[in-house]
C-alpha cells in the first residue's frame, strides 16, 4: 500500500514513475478523508493546492531530476506559514489569517518538489505537551486513540503514525518535536538551533525554537532535514552553514563510540515501563559496541524551571504583535486600548494567557534580576556542563519523555505535572543542540521514546548514530494497529 511506504522508498518508486505524484497524493487524501475523522490530526486540508503541488512536482519527474524526495506529501504544522493556505497556530485568534509567504522551510520543501498535504493540529502557539490546548480539535494517539498524542506538535506526529501522510514538519521549543514522536512511536529530530531557518514559524521562544522532520525512519529524517535546512538571510539566527547532509548517513558504525548516560535525566520520575526498555536498548547497544558511562550533569534538575521562565518570557513579548489591529479577527470595544484587550482575552486561551502573564512578570523591572537572569545564568551553566560532556563522548542516551501516552483528558487540570514531564528534552533546546527520539519497544503496549543528544553542529554525526541504532534495535520501526 502506497501510504506504508516510507518517504524514501515512496520517492523512488515515483522517480522511476512506479507511481505517479497524482497517485501518491490521491492515497494520502483518501485516507486522510476516511480517518482523519477519527484521528483528529489537520486543521486544514487544501486538495486544490496540493494537486497543483503534485503536476509540478511530476513535471520534474518527467524531466528526470526527481530528487530524493520528490512528489512526497508533507504535512505541515499550523504554526509554519504557508502562503494561501489558513495558518491559525490552533488558537482563535487567528482563525482565517491567510500569510502571503511560505516559510523558508515550506519554500525549500516545494523546490524538492514535495506537496503539501494540509496543516496539523497543535496546542495553542506549541505551547503544550498534549495537543489539547489547541482551541479547535483533540487530536488522538493512533496506538490507543483514548490517549494523547503527546504535544505541542501532536497532528504532526498523529499523522505521521497513522499513516495519513510519510512525514511531517513540527516545532520544538523545549520538546514539542521529539516527544510526540516518542508517545506515537516515530522518529522526531530538532535540529541544531540556527541550521534550520526559523522564518514564517510563527515565534514561541525565539532562542528556543527549531522546525524539524518527524518520520517513521531516521533515513527519512535525515533526508527532509538535508531538504529543510541552510543558511537563510531571512532568518538573522541562521548559521552560515550548508544543508545538514544525509550523504553519510549509512556509513557509520556504533563500534567504539563512548556514549554518556546522565544519572538526572534517569531520575525516579521515569516510569517502570520506560526504564524497562530503555536499559534493554542499552543493552542491545553494549552487544554493538557502544560503550556506556553514567555522568552527572547537575543543571538539569533546574531544567524546568528555568525553561518555564526563558519560554513565557520570550513568547510574552512575541505573542504581542496579537493586538486583532494586524491578523486575525478584531473584537468589538470601544477605543483602540479596549479594542485590543478584548481581542486578546477573546482571542487567546487559558495556557496562552497564563504563559503571557508568567513571562511579563518575570521580565518586569525588579523582577528581571530575580527570573530572567536568573535562569539565563542556569541556562549558559547548562551549556557548559553539556559542552564538557560532549568534549569526551559522542553522543548522550536517555528516555525522550519519563511516560508513554497519557489518557487524554488525565492531565488538563494538573499543568504542572504536564510541565515536569519535559525535563528530559528541554536541555537540547537550553544548550541548541541536536536531539533525535526513536522509537525502542512497547511499554504495555505503547511507544517508548529513546532520546540521542548530539554537539551542536554535529547534526550529521547525530543523525548516523540514529542510523546504526534504529538498524540494531529489533522493534524501532514497529507500526500501531491502525485500519
Ligand atoms: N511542552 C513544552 C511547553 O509547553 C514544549 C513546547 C514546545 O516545544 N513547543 O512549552
Amino acid at each position: 500500500m502506497i501510504t506504508q511506504l516510507s518517504a524514501a522508498e515512496l520517492a523512488k518508486k515515483i522517480a522511476s514513475k512506479e507511481i505517479s505524484c497524482a497517485e501518491a497524493l490521491d492515497a494520502h487524501l483518501d485516507r486522510i478523508e476516511k480517518l482523519d475523522e477519527q484521528y483528529g490530526c489537520f486543521l486544514a486540508v487544501d486538495r486544490e493546492r496540493a494537486y497543483e503541488d503534485a503536476k509540478s512536482a511530476q513535471a520534474i519527474v518527467d524531466r528526470g531530476e526527481a530528487g530524493p524526495l520528490t512528489g512526497v506529501p508533507l504535512a505541515v504544522k499550523d504554526n509554519i506559514s504557508t502562503d494561501g493556505i489558513e495558518t491559525t497556530c490552533a488558537s482563535k485568534i487567528l482563525k482565517g489569517y491567510i500569510p502571503p509567504f511560505d516559510a523558508t522551510v515550506v519554500t525549500k520543501s516545494k523546490a524538492a518538489g514535495m506537496v503539501i498535504l494540509g496543516k496539523t493540529n497543535l496546542d495553542e502557539f506549541a505551547m503544550g505537551t498534549s495537543t489539547e490546548n489547541s482551541a479547535y480539535k483533540i487530536t488522538r494517539n493512533p496506538w490507543d486513540t483514548t490517549r494523547a498524542p503527546g504535544g505541542s506538535s501532536g497532528g504532526s506526529a498523529a499523522c505521521v503514525s497513522a499513516e495519513l501522510a510519510p512525514l511531517a514538519l513540527g516545532s520544538d521549543t523545549g520538546g514539542s518535536i521529539r516527544q510526540p514522536a516518542s508517545l506515537c512511536g516515530i522518529v522526531g529530530f530538532k535540529p541544531t538551533y540556527g541550521r534550520c531557518s526559523r522564518y514564517g514559524l510563527v515565534a514561541f521562544g525565539s532562542s528556543l525554537d527549531q522546525i524539524g522532520p518527524l518520520t517513521r525512519t531516521v533515513e527519512d529524517a535525515a533526508l527532509l532535514a538535508e531538504v529543510t535546512s541552510g543558511h537563510d538571510p531571512m532568518d538573522s539566527t541562521s548559521i552560515e552553514m550548508a544543508p545538514i547532509s544525509s550523504a553519510n548517513l549509512k556509513n557509520g558504525s556504533l563500534k567504539g563510540l563512548k556514549a554518556a548516560l546522565p544519572k538526572e535525566l534517569f531520575a525516579d520520575a521515569i516510569n517502570s515501563g520506560v526504564r524497562a526498555q530503555i536499559e534493554s536498548a542499552i543493552e542491545v547497544l553494549k552487544n554493538e559496541g557502544v560503550e556506556f558511562t553514567e555522568v552527572s550533569i547537575p543543571s538539569i534538575e533546574y531544567g524546568v524551571t528555568t525553561y518555564y521562565i526563558i519560554a513565557p518570557a520570550e513568547a510574552s513579548s512575541n505573542l504581542a504583535r496579537f493586538d486583532g489591529i494586524r491578523y486575525g479577527p478584531r473584537s468589538e470595544g470601544k477605543g483602540h486600548i479596549n479594542v485590543v484587550e478584548r481581542t486578546r482575552a477573546e482571542g487567546f486561551g487559558h495556557e496562552v494567557k497564563a504563559r503571557i502573564m508568567i513571562g511579563t512578570y518575570a521580565l518586569s523591572a525588579g523582577y528581571y534580576d530575580a527570573f530572567y537572569l536568573r535562569a539565563q545564568q542556569v541556562r549558559a551553566l547548562m551549556k557548559q556542563e553539556f559542552d564538557k560532556v560532549y568534549a569526551e563522548y559522542d553522543f548522550i542516551l536517555s528516555p525522550t519523555s519519563p511516560v508513554t501516552a497519557f489518557k487524554l483528558g488525565e492531565l488538563v487540570d494538573d499543568p504542572l505535572a504536564l510541565k515536569l514531564l519535559d525535563f528530559c528534552t528541554i536541555p537540547a533546546n537550553m544548550g541548541g543542540m541536536p536531539g533525535i527520539s526513536l522509537n525502542c519497544g512497547l511499554a504495555e503496549g505503547l511507544p517508548v521514546g529513546l532520546q540521542l543528544l548530539g554537539a551542536p553542529l554535529q547534526d550529521e554525526k547525530l543523525l548516523q548514530i540514529a542510523y546504526g541504532v534504529e538498524q540494531s534495535l529489533p522493534n524501532a520501526t514497529q507500526r500501531p494497529q491502525i485500519p
